[in-house]
């Protein structure tokens, strides 16, 4: 599904480079929950972003199911965003004046979806993380658990190949955490490719697969039992 070589990026600060991903080999398959993990500063963000399409990497290769990502202008790497990947983050990035149900909404009106069907869609999806009855609420009306129950929902609506969260349980208690890696854990038994970014062991401890950047490398790759919720 992804397949990484001797990926290098540095970023450009005034006239300083800052070499952040120096030579990343990573592959995974479909059905896999990895968890990237690593001190603050060591690239995962980046590396995430980039696989994401979010950003650019200067050297070596990228493949998302078998097509070479890289240098896509602006037009093509939105269309491949929308059709391949879902996007989960700390801080949520709900529209704060749309309810849940928009929020879930607003990736189907670049499908061409008729509203009826659109919104039918998206309660369908609020309904899979347990939030039906939350579907006309404003994101300040909902906690920090159902905010991200929200955003995943969202990124789930138009049935992405490969899940990317970065630090999805960032800005919540840990009983919070653990409802939100079960969910996540539940959509990857359904067979979704997911990479979860975390700084948090016991958050890893729940993924399959734990990876470990240090110092723009990876220095340690492995299958684990997962801890199931
Ligand atoms: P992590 O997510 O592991 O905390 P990041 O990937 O966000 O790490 O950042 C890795 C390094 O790259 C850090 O030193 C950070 O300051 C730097 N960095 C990240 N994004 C940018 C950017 N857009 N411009 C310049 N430097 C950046
Ligand atoms: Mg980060």
């Amino acid at each position: 599904m992804i397949r990484i070589k001797n990926l290098h990026k540095s970023y450009e600060i005034g006239s300083n480079s800052l070499h952040v991903l120096k030579g990343i080999d990573f592959n995974v398959s479909e059905g896999e929950l990895v968890a990237i993990m690593g001190s603050s500063g060591s690239g995962k963000s980046t590396l995430l972003n980039i696989i994401g399409m979010l950003d650019n990497y200067d050297n070596g290769s990228y493949e998302l199911d078998n097509i070479l990502i890289k240098d896509l202008d602006e037009t093509k790497a939105a269309n491949y965003r929308n059709k391949f990947l879902g996007f989960v983050f700390q801080s949520f990035n709900l529209i704060n004046y749309k309810s849940a149900v928009e929020n879930v909404i607003l990736p189907l009106y670049y499908q061409g979806i008729k509203r009826r069907e659109r919104e039918k869609i998206a309660l369908e999806y609020l309904d899979n993380v347990g939030l039906k009855n939350w579907a006309s609420h404003l994101p300040s009306e909902l906690s920090g658990g159902q905010k991200q129950r929200v955003a995943i929902a969202r990124a789930m609506v138009s049935k992405p190949k490969v899940l990317l969260a970065d630090e999805p349980t960032g800005a919540l208690d840990s009983k919070t955490s653990t409802e939100v890696m079960s969910l996540i854990q539940e959509i990857n038994n359904s067979g979704k490719t997911i990479l979860v970014v975390t700084h948090e062991e016991d958050i890893a401890k729940m993924c399959k697969r734990v990876v470990r950047l240090k110092d723009g490398v990876i220095v340690d790759d492995k299958k684990i039992n997962q801890k199931v919720l």
